[in-house]
């Protein structure tokens, strides 16, 4: 029979319930065994979700009480040693690798945190040591995770990551010149020893997840895949058999490498079907092929047809032992269950599946190719009416959308002059000090905002009596910032509860949730709008905002929007048209609310695009050019209808620019802001080399972490970028918004920062 897989769950629970108790326990308000208390209900109850739906294969050790690479850093013991000096408790020192600990005399920062592939989910970086050893912790997860769900009498197969990936995906400790897999030899014995505790607790099959088998290797790499599994496959019946697991992307270019003797090997094929026949013909003889048939990445409904196609020509080939109907990736990039949305409207309900609908739909497309058709025969009419129903909506086209994109002409995409003409009427404007200071947009979400726009949202207070809160709000942020002595202010954000879903309300063509939420990092989680139909804008959305920050300040107020590619990408897009011409209509919304911020008197705006580079594909060549083709064009879209004299400032949350230098520069930002903190400041080296002549703030303090820079690690930071880059180009500011901080650590960190940039000023 064609057995039915989930490669990972959700872990947040129906209501962010993991979020919820993790920050409750950091706060000091529940104790350490609550938390852990919880965590262990949540875990039993996705369980029983995945049983409940008939799915064959469940997942363990998918979940993470912050992140599932940093579970494995710490059972393997590959804890940096400043984590481990302090004695802190198992789950303490855990946090404080997630998200830096500052308590009690004791001073860590965070490891970095990085995008995990093209989503926006973020994993922590192993962080390793020269000579770095490895020792498997005496009681690790993924073992306790089995059993836990053993004693639920729910049998599991527990996920790893695999050694090739885990050591890939890591990088040497600052200070450290290791190369990450050349510690293959050190790690695979902690593999084994694991691998043997899993079989001796009854496991039969293991999830080891090569994500990275779908990139461009390096050579070094690539190499590591042969003798990492051959080790693991001279282990015999000592282990369980393994299920060799690749996801968002193709693994054709990396056939020669994939291990012939793996139990299973599983390919997404949501995301590059035409795999499939190469991959077959790679397999070892006795290999199953794992279909990721089932979309892990977005909420849309599986099309049953089509999927049950990919299956079956998978056992055409095969056999139906051979062959087992999965998800593509894990659902963790999904929300919970679609039965928590009360408010969206039927027609556009239909159209959606979220993980607990999807452990239905995979089990559903196992059935019907185990058994037939006939054997789910409702369920595949109901899913073809719906795909029918949404393909001919009227929610779905807006011609007159279509006829501004047939428009758009060259001239639409550049400022009317180059950057010198502009940064000089920029500054004759603005007149900012040498190493101006800016923040990167929001100011601290306080509870006092969320119980506000939660009234709001109920009905419990007028618009006008929350409009009359935001300015409060506003006008509060614009008096800290002049205490602070910054030089180009923001509004604070206090009205935008996320910076993706507060323009997707205010746009059509959207729909949006009460609670598809999806964790990004560690608790925080994002809801992403769904992207529907053509999108327009039907009334200006930040002007009011924006424009009464102008009216309360005295000095330059930056306007704060997101960008068409990060709308884009931190959205769910539509999966029935290109991106590209979805990222052509966010672009054109947002150009003509630039062109209406500068009309409000709005002289600095900023286009966050931090998405733009996780959109990039995973492997160069031709997809990845025609990416950074739309994806920059509607940037330029976005901005370019603005005067010269009006000062186009853009973020982004990363620096790992080596690949990506070009699409940077040809946005034709006035002024960058990179999250730069936690990165070494080499990388601004290709500035240089590239002799970048615009504006740019490389963060200068991590906002991921309470923790408070001092002001000569500030300055130390700032004299490193100096040495790369220009007095007269540099910025400084922080890595990122400061929404998910408190005010205490903000002002403080805040205060250094600006005393850090004064004292340069005084040396130049
Ligand atoms: N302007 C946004 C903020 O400050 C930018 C956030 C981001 O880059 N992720 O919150
Ligand atoms: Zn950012």
């Amino acid at each position: 029979m064609v057995q039915s897989a989930i490669l990972g769950f959700p872990r947040m629970g129906v209501n962010r319930d993991l979020k919820k108790a993790t920050e409750a326990y950091w706060g000091g308000k529940i104790s350490q065994a609550d938390l852990l208390a919880e965590a262990k209900r949540l875990r039993l109850a996705h369980w029983k979700i995945q049983q409940d739906a008939g799915v064959d294969v469940i997942p363990s050790n998918d979940f993470a009480l912050y992140d599932h690479v940093l579970n494995q850093i710490q059972d393997f013991g590959a804890v940096p040693p400043r984590y481990t000096k302090d004695g802190l408790d198992l789950v303490d020192q855990y946090f404080a690798m997630g998200r830096g600990h500052q308590k009690n005399g004791i001073d860590v920062p965070s490891l970095e945190m990085v995008k995990w592939f093209d989503s926006n989910y973020h994993y922590v970086k192993p962080t390793l040591q020269n000579g770095q050893t490895f020792k498997l912790a005496d009681e690790p997860k993924a073992v306790a995770a089995f059993n836990e769900a053993k004693e639920a009498g729910i049998k599991t197969r527990p996920v790893l990551v695999g050694p090739v990936s885990f050591l890939h995906l890591g990088k040497a400790d600052r200070d450290q010149t290791v190369e990450p897999i050349e510690l293959l030899d050190a790690l695979l014995p902690v593999y084994e020893q694991l691998l043997v505790k899993l079989k001796e607790a009854g496991a039969e099959t293991v999830q080891i997840d090569e994500p990275t088998l779908v990139f461009d290797l390096p050579a070094k790499s690539k190499a590591a895949f042969k003798p990492a599994y051959e080790k693991l496959a001279s282990l015999g019946d000592k282990i369980p058999k393994l299920v060799f697991t690749t996801y968002f992307g193709d693994i054709v270019h990396n056939l020669d490498v994939l291990p012939k003797d793996v139990y299973a090997v599983h390919v997404d094929l949501v995301r590059n079907p035409e795999q499939l026949d190469e991959v077959i013909g790679a397999l070892g003889p006795n290999t199953i092929l794992s279909a990721g048939v089932v979309d892990g990445r977005n909420i849309w409904k599986t099309n049953f047809k089509r999927a049950i196609e990919t299956v079956e020509t998978a056992v055409q080939k095969l056999g139906k032992d051979r062959v087992i109907a999965a998800t593509s990736s894990s659902l963790l990039h999904t929300p919970h269950t679609l039965a928590s949305e009360k408010k969206l409207d039927a027609e556009i309900a239909d159209w959606f599946s979220f993980a607990s609908e999807k452990a239905v739909e995979i089990a559903t497309i196992a059935k019907a190719v185990t058994e037939g058709p006939a054997a789910v025969r409702e369920q595949l009419e109901a899913n073809a009416k719906s795909l029918q129903a949404r393909a001919s909506s009227s929610r779905t086209n807006d011609p007159k959308v279509k006829d501004r994109q047939s428009k758009v002409t060259d001239a639409d995409y550049k400022r009317k002059s180059e950057f010198p003409t502009r940064i000089s009427l920029q500054q004759k404007k603005l007149n900012l000090p040498l190493f101006p200071t800016t923040t990167i947009g929001s100011f601290p979400q306080t509870k006092e905002i969320r119980l506000q726009r939660n009234r709001f949202t109920k009905g419990e207070i007028t618009e006008a009596e929350y409009d009359k809160f935001i300015e409060k709000e506003i006008e509060d942020n614009v008096k800290i910032q002049e205490e602070l002595d910054l030089d180009v202010f923001v509004h604070g954000e206090p009205e935008r509860n996320d910076m993706v879903q507060f323009f997707g309300e205010r746009l059509d063509g959207y729909a949006f949730t009460t609670h598809a939420w999806v964790q990004s990092y560690g608790s925080r989680c994002v809801r992403p709008p769904i992207i529907v139909g053509d999108i327009s804008r039907p009334a200006p959305m930040t002007v009011k905002e924006s424009k009464y920050a102008v009216s309360v300040s005295k000095k330059p107020m930056k306007g704060m929007l997101t960008g068409p590619v990060t709308c884009l990408r931190w959205s769910f897009p539509r999966d029935d048209v290109h991106q590209s011409v979805q990222a052509e209509q966010l672009a054109l919304a947002l150009r003509d609310e630039v062109v209406d911020l500068q009309n409000a008197g709005v002289g600095v705006i900023q286009v966050d695009e931090p998405a733009l580079r996780e959109g990039l594909p995973l492997r160069a060549g031709k997809e990845r050019t025609a990416y950074l083709d739309w994806a920059v064009k509607a940037f330029r879209l976005s901005t370019a209808g603005v005067e010269d004299d009006t000062q186009i400032h853009s973020h982004f949350c990363y620096s790992e620019f080596q690949d990506f230098f070009h699409a940077i520069a040809a946005l034709d930002a006035d002024v960058l802001s990179i999250e730069n903190s936690k990165s070494d400041a080499k990388l601004l080296k290709v500035f240089v080399d590239e002799a970048y002549p615009r504006h740019i703030g490389p963060g200068v303090y991590d906002i991921h972490s309470p923790r408070v820079p001092s002001e000569q690690e500030i300055k130390d930071r700032i004299q490193e970028m100096l040495a790369h880059l220009k007095p007269d180009q540099l910025w400084i500011d922080p890595d990122c918004g400061l929404k998910t901080r408190q005010w205490k650590e903000t002002k403080e960190a805040l205060v250094n920062m600006v005393n850090a940039a004064k004292a340069f000023r005084a040396q130049y």
